[in-house]
């Protein structure tokens, strides 16, 4: 018995195996009800009978074609990597669709045991599954588990020890494919045997049918090490593929495809499935769905719910949010007293205390926000927007797969756009592909929730849920016409079918909620306290060097003696006096520090938009994450002594600026929603495009657009509201 057994956990998405993993390890993964979040593979350790088991989270596949990156993933992990086990996690409530992958795992021959998962669900629609029946028939070892509970787990680890110490190298399954293919596979045989480098790793009918299929990575594989039997091999596949569409219409995949299901049907029907009568075939799932899929009210119904889930953030985290900015207010207040003037004190309060605060502050917001998406998620209805999604997104050249990504990246709110731009390797197509990934950073992720939350509370205060829900729509509509554009422009090409299948819907429970809420408040609130502590430190160290010239700071000495002096009798008028040579003094060093010199070169351009230099100070530190935008602001105008009332809050020193009105704040809003995507998103975009040049293509791309957009919004917004 080796010292640590490895198992693979492969199965159709939602089949239920992160749900297993954390059984197994007690890691507390994040359980997604749609495809593309578990993309790597995940691994942890548990032990059974004194084994140590190595267990391997693979990404969820119904296939193992190379079509998608996830399919490649787990079909390398298996191959290359040779787990002592795979443990084949089948959904027993569609137990059919599932056993399309075991088929190919058995073809392929490795060692198996299938986990017969949610048990528990197909009882409920009066499905009974005679697990051992179905073991025999497969071949493997059938355990029926429910991960949820846990439920025959522990039976399941010691089949696959069984299973494992047993020794015996299973044989590949040979399946029938119809007489065409298989005389093919007849003919192939010798040119496959020549390839030896191959069929020392792969079996030698598995790789035939791989051609057939037209497998790319097989096909590569092939070519590149063995050019002249590769040349015979494809010529043949090509002669079959000819011969079946002209004798059926159809590809040799197909076939191959229908011969699989074959097998399984006739496996179940053997006695493997029972059915009881359920009064209710059309089960609550399918009856709600008939609703809230519905081609006019499905719509609808998706925007009532996100308006109700802006509405319930606003209102309910309006309390915690001014507690919390009181709160800021009063260790800003304390710090101030404590410390003696001086670089120190300046940057305790204006780079962390407001900038970092400043991020906090938001913590009640998102906190609710993701709240409420857990529920959406938790409870099926997100995949029920990506289903719905994907007739308008076929409309702008997209995917029905590049749904998820979207809603990943903030397409409800609060999202990220670094998962979601790693959610687009579900798609096929490259060019597909590429549209998604340069358009999903236009979401508002959860990094731009502050900043805007922050300018449309200041301006536009009366309608905060309306206008926070009417930005969505606008981020929406403009990355799907941003992805037209591209898809009839750069990324020009046809666009490839896409099958979605619903998962049932689940109630949440409260704790699932809970976890999922806390999770992703806490990697917020983590990345505040570290990175963009950083950041914030580094932009005020920016704002405040190299400080004023001893001439300028003996002119603001003398004004003072000279305010002293003359309005020495009257003490509110001095103290007035003071206040403002202070703000000025302030407002003059700030614009000579390094941050402000360049906020002022850029003001050049920037002034037709609206943005004034001090926000471009911020617009800048957001380059390399987001959420800097609100600290830097913070910054920017905490030490640009805008105003002589100390403690105010930032929202109110926007709304008193005489720079900012609601027609420079949309203009504001625009540029920000729509510019650069931040350094880390960048960095993910080079690696997944798999070049800098996609990566500076979206820098430049979205940048200029979102100025573009902010030059109109700002200039039509002047004519018609002039100051
Ligand atoms: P994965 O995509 O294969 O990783 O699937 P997940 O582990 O994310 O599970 C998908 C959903 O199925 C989650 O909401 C789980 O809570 C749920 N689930 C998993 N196993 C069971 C089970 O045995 N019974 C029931 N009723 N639900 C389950
Ligand atoms: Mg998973």
């Amino acid at each position: 018995m080796k010292p640590v057994l490895t198992i693979a956990l492969a199965g159709n998405p939602n089949a239920g195996k992160t749900t297993l993993y954390n059984h197994l390890t007690g890691a507390r993964q994040h359980v997604g009800n749609y495809p593309g979040v578990t993309v790597e593979h995940k691994e942890g350790y548990c032990l059974r009978r004194g084994q140590e088991i190595r267990v391997v989270d693979l990404p969820g596949t119904y296939s193992l074609t190379a079509y998608s990156a996830e399919e490649l993933v787990a079909r390398d992990f298996i191959i290359n990597e040779r787990p002592d086990m795979v443990v084949n996690v089948v959904d027993a409530s569609n137990l059919e669709r599932n056993l399309y992958l075991s088929c190919q795992f058995l073809e392929l021959g490795v060692p198996l045991v299938i986990a017969l998962n949610m048990i528990d669900v197909a009882e409920k629609r009066g499905v009974t599954i005679n697990a051992e029946e179905l073991g025999d028939r497969l071949g493997v070892p059938v355990i029926p588990i429910i991960a949820r509970s846990g439920k025959g787990v522990g039976k399941l680890l010691d089949a696959v020890l069984a299973a494992a110490t047993a020794d015996i190298r299973p044989q590949p399954v040979f399946l029938q494919y119809g007489s065409d293919i298989d005389q093919a596979l007849t003919d192939m045989t010798p040119d496959l045997t020549a390839c030896a480098s191959l069929t020392a790793i792969y079996p030698h009918r598995w790789l035939g049918v791989k051609l057939l299929e037209n497998d790319e990575q097989i096909v590569h594989k092939i070519m590149e090490t063995h050019p002249e039997a590769g040349k015979q091999l494809t010529a043949r596949c090509e002669t079959v593929s000819h011969h079946l569409q002209d004798t059926l219409g159809v590809y040799p995949e197909a076939v191959i495809a229908d011969h699989r299901y074959g097998y399984i049907k006739s496996i179940l029907l053997q006695g493997v499935v029972t059915r009881k009568f359920v009064a209710d075939r059309l089960y609550t799932s399918d009856k709600i769905d008939k609703v809230v899929t519905h081609r006019i009210l499905g719509p609808l119904i998706m925007a009532g719910i996100l308006y109700c889930l802006y509405t319930f953030t606003f209102s309910y985290s309006s309390l915690p949010v001014e507690w919390l900015s009181k709160f800021f207010a009063l260790i800003s207040k304390g710090v101030d007293t404590l410390l003696p003037d001086g670089p120190l004190k300046s940057m305790i309060i204006s780079g962390v205390v407001d900038g970092v605060g400043g991020v906090f502050g938001f913590v009640p917001i998102i906190m609710f926000m993701f709240f409420g998406i857990a529920v959406l998620e938790d409870s099926g209805y997100l995949a029920r927007v990506a289903f719905m999604m994907d007739r308008i997104f076929h409309f702008f050249g997209l995917h029905g797969s590049s749904v998820m990504p979207f809603i990943i990246s903030g397409g409800i709110a609060g999202g990220c756009a670094v998962p979601g731009v790693m959610a687009t390797r579900t798609l096929r197509s490259p060019k597909e592909r590429l549209a998604t990934l340069l358009t999903v950073p236009f979401m508002n992720c959860g990094a731009k929730l502050p900043i805007l939350t922050l300018l449309i509370g200041a301006f536009f205060s009366d309608h905060q849920a309306r206008y926070m829900f009417l930005s969505t729509l606008v981020a929406w509509l403009i990355a799907l016409c941003a992805a037209k554009l591209l898809r009839l422009t750069v990324l020009k090409g046809a666009s490839t079918p896409f099958v979605m299948e619903l998962p049932p819907y689940r109630f949440p429970t409260l704790k699932g909620l809970l976890i999922h809420t806390w999770e992703r408040t806490w990697q917020y609130m983590k990345k505040a306290g570290t990175v963009i502590l950083g950041i914030s430190i580094l932009v005020w160290a920016m704002m405040t060097y190299p400080g004023l010239p001893d001439a300028q700071v003996s002119r603001y000495a003398s004004l003072r003696q000279e305010a002293q002096r003359t309005m020495a009798a009257d003490g509110a008028e001095l103290r007035k006096a003071l206040e403002k040579i202070k703000a000025d003094e302030a407002r003059e060093k700030l614009h000579h520090s390094i941050g402000g010199q360049i906020g002022v070169a850029l003001e050049r351009v920037s002034r037709y938009a609206g943005i004034d230099w001090r926000t471009n100070i911020a617009l800048i530190g957001g380059l390399a994450a987001k959420e800097v935008i609100v600290s830097t602001l913070g910054t920017a105008y905490s030490l640009g002594g805008i105003d002589a009332k100390e403690n105010s809050s930032l929202q109110e020193r926007l709304n008193r600026d005489p720079h900012w009105n609601p027609v420079v704040a949309l203009a504001v809003l625009a540029f920000i929603m729509f510019y650069s995507p931040c350094s880390v998103t960048v960095i993910c975009i080079a690696r997944e495009s798999g070049s800098w040049k996609w990566a500076a293509f979206s820098i430049l791309f979205n940048t200029l657009f979102a100025f573009a957009l902010a030059v109109a919004i700002y200039q039509i917004g002047i004519l018609l509201y002039p100051r």
